[in-house]
């Protein structure tokens, strides 16, 4: 009887596990760049100038195997505005340099439901930034990010974080800088609100503009993907490496880009692509399939939540010729 139960648990493991070559993984990103590639629709963000101004055209998509394969096709290779994905890699840094715990209690892990740049968000979680992923989380994850009372060294450790997590540096568009930071009132409102909450901890202005600065950092396509496999490796770089977070680090981030990742259309997403992606008004977005890779695509043309609508559609055709999603139960093995 025994032998039984034993067999039967090993029958079901083997059924579990899905075997993909690396040119099944390599067609399913071609393909999907081919597809995605003239859909039209969305309007690239404007409330930022210098967004608004980037040729609509642009369109890259690359993916990273944890082995440092990557698939590249398109404009992998121009570096957007990372905007809103930039608040993934800070989120890393603060776990780094905190722990799990100190970011839940100074922060939260909430989904907000509501626009990434929501001010009613703040009060309706109780003088709580919700999560890392919101303008708001993002901007109180730049002020605690150590050390504390110093803008260039704290700068420096969060372009420092960047180059580890992307294999390779990246830097401040100067002119995209300049246009966040002469119209980021709404922004000004949320950094004041949360020092009145007590949820802001270190210089308000100095927050802000660090948060400001790594909105406008320009990023590939390429580096993206890279980062995203970091976090999918389990915090090791498949490109360097490089030991860059903690293994237990890991399924933190992937479960706040899970929740929060596309803002107010987060479940519409996981449900309808499978995996846990992060958006930024600049058209990037950022996927990771635990364990199996990292994903980036980029387009500028946004949907009304402002996520971009090709590289969305990019990433879902991906994980739907795979036939891969994070809740599918499937080990997968990837072979030559
Ligand atoms: N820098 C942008 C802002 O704070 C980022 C928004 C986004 O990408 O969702 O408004």
């Amino acid at each position: 009887m025994q032998n039984r139960g034993l067999w039967k648990t090993h029958t079901i493991l083997i059924n579990m596990e899905k075997v993909i070559t690396k040119s099944q993984i390599k067609a399913a990103v071609e393909e999907a760049y081919a597809e995605c590639r003239n859909l039209k629709g969305g309007k690239n963000a404007d409330y930022i100038p210098y967004l608004a101004n980037i040729d609509p055209e642009l369109f890259g998509i690359s993916l990273t195997l944890r082995d440092g394969t990557t698939f590249d096709f398109g404009d992998t290779e121009y570096k957007f505005g990372v905007e809103s994905v930039s608040k993934v890699l800070t989120a890393l840094l603060i776990l780094k340099q905190y722990g799990a715990a100190e970011v839940l209690r100074q922060i939260g892990a909430d989904a907000t439901g509501l626009p990434f740049n929501s001010i009613f968000a703040i009060l309706l979680e109780n003088d709580h930034p919700s999560t890392p992923l919101v303008n708001a989380g993002a901007i109180t994850a730049c002020s605690m990010v150590r050390p504390q009372g110093d803008s260039w060294g704290k700068w420096e450790a969060i372009i420092n974080n960047f180059t580890d997590l992307c294999g390779s540096e990246a830097q401040v568009i100067d002119e995209l800088y300049k246009s966040e930071s002469e119209t980021n009132f709404n922004n000004r409102s949320i950094a004041w609100l949360l020092k009145n909450y007590g949820r802001i901890y270190d210089d308000v202005p100095m927050s802000l503009d660090l948060y400001t600065r790594q909105c406008s950092v320009g990023i590939t396509a390429r580096q993206l993907g890279i980062c995203a496999a970091t976090i999918a490796n389990g915090g090791v770089n498949p490109v360097t490496g490089k030991e860059v977070f903690a293994p237990e680090i890991a399924p933190k981030i992937t479960t706040l880009i899970a929740t929060v990742g596309f803002y107010q259309n987060t479940g519409d997403w996981l449900y309808t692509s499978g995996i846990p992606a992060k958006s930024g008004v600049g058209g990037g977005v950022l996927g990771v399939l635990p364990g199996v890779f990292g994903i980036a695509a980029f387009a500028p043309p946004l949907d009304p939540a402002g996520n971009s609508v090709r590289a969305q559609a990019a990433v879902k055709a991906v994980m739907s010729r795979l036939g891969l999603g994070v809740f599918n139960g499937d080990t997968v093995r990837i072979t030559d």
